[in-house]
């Protein structure tokens, strides 16, 4: 067993123990789910998928759908158009509260039901059918495999969901809900009654932690703004009114699901899920949060936890006839470009005047346009001496 396998191992055994909480019992369907089922993995940055426990368990993805139609609503018509529409301010309520704003109805957050019933009334399509298939489309290349439905479950939450109805026919009165209410919430069923594995799951956090690109299929999904946007969200209002206590415990942006799912974004680092059915009062899965709480601190993924990488982009100088070339590596940000310029002086001072020196950029992996801004004015007053490469 490869050695993250085996850490993961040991993290289920540390946690299967735990027995409180209950399946969700609102939606008859999920009540019969076995409570005992326990999966979770990780996927990293080069796409490799790691899981343990009932991986091969399916359970529908229920709120943690949310996410990926906010992508797909943002993808398709912009930030602004569709936080005209829904709030980006944690409610400090339950998932289905009436969290609508004073005076304009808008819900506080599209993670919430209200928010994102609202939501999925944006996504364009003539009915039902074509309005879900492009939401099943989006979440299945998030997924990286073609995702469907549980037509029972479905229908177990058709049949029960007057709370969301009544959500709807409210948004409708204020306006946010144009068209069907019925077409708006019916969809909106069948986006949480997709089915998917603690695999799909952990592809589809990842795919947001790599700025929108599945790094199992390396197909980019989103854009990488449409990603932090989706995060950012997740980040403020996943857990509902836990969402405070959990950034300060786990850090990490999170979304659970009332089946038992919870997926958390660690931003260029991993995607992680993990499931099982036991919730608590919050309807957050016991066992799948105390997870990734384990895994965020035994892996130092903390979103605020501090990172040298950025303020210090790899520098290496080598001499060629011409005089020093200096070559940068890694991630180039605004705190790092200082760095650069400092060392660049020193070089510059110490070299004899007739050396060229070249600043060779060509190889950073990442760099933000505000330090190639710096780096390249800086540079700009040092010419002819000093002359970058990019
Ligand atoms: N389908 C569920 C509902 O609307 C989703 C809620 C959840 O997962 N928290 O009630």
């Amino acid at each position: 067993m490869d050695p993250i396998t085996a850490l993961l191992e040991k993290v289920l055994i540390e946690i299967g123990p735990h027995d409180s909480g209950e399946p969700a019992s609102y939606i008859p369907e999920l009540a019969e789910s076995d409570p005992n089922l326990l999966a979770f993995g990780v996927v990293g940055p080069r796409g490799r998928v790691m899981t343990v426990g009932d991986d091969g368990a399916e359970f529908t993805i229920q709120s943690m759908s949310k996410p990926f139609v906010l992508a797909l609503a943002l993808h398709t018509f912009g930030r602004e158009a569709v936080f005209a529409r829904v709030g980006a301010e944690p409610s400090g309520e339950p998932f289905n509260a009436i969290s609508l704003e004073a005076g304009t109805g808008r819900p506080a957050n599209p993670m919430v039901n209200a928010g994102a019933i609202a939501t999925t009334s944006l996504i364009p399509g003539a009915d039902i059918d074509e309005r879900t298939a492009a939401i099943v489309a989006m979440m299945s290349a998030f997924a990286g495999r073609s995702l469907w439905i549980d037509e029972s479950v479905y229908a177990s939450e058709s049949a029960t969901g007057d709370r969301n109805r009544a959500l709807a026919h409210l948004l409708k009165s204020y306006g946010i809900v144009e068209g069907s209410v019925h077409d708006a919430v019916e969809t909106y069923f069948r986006q949480c009654s997709v089915l998917v594995t603690v695999r799909d799951l952990a592809v589809m956090a990842a795919t947001l932690a790599f700025g929108g690109r599945n790094p199992v299929t390396r197909e980019r999904v989103v854009s990488e703004r449409v990603a932090r946007d989706v995060t950012s969200i997740m980040a403020s209002c996943g857990m509902y009114d836990f969402s405070g206590e959990w950034m300060l415990r786990v850090g990490l942006p999170a979304k659970s699901g009332v089946s038992g799912g919870v997926m958390a974004v660690a931003p260029s680092q991993f995607g992680v899920a993990a499931f099982s059915p036991r919730l608590d009062a919050h309807g957050n899965s016991v066992r799948a949060q105390a997870i990734v709480a384990m895994l965020s601190d035994r892996f130092g993924m903390h979103l605020l936890e501090p990172h040298e990488s950025i303020a210090a982009p790899g520098i290496s100088v080598q001499e060629s006839a011409a005089g020093p070339v200096v070559r940068l590596g890694g991630e180039l940000g605004f705190a790092g470009a200082e760095r650069v310029l400092s060392m660049l002086r020193e070089i510059v001072t110490a070299a004899p005047n007739a050396a060229v020196i070249t600043v060779d950029a060509a190889e950073l992996a990442r760099s933000h346009p505000a330090a190639v801004m710096v780096l390249q004015t800086e540079i700009d007053s040092m010419a002819p001496r000093v002359r970058l490469l990019q």
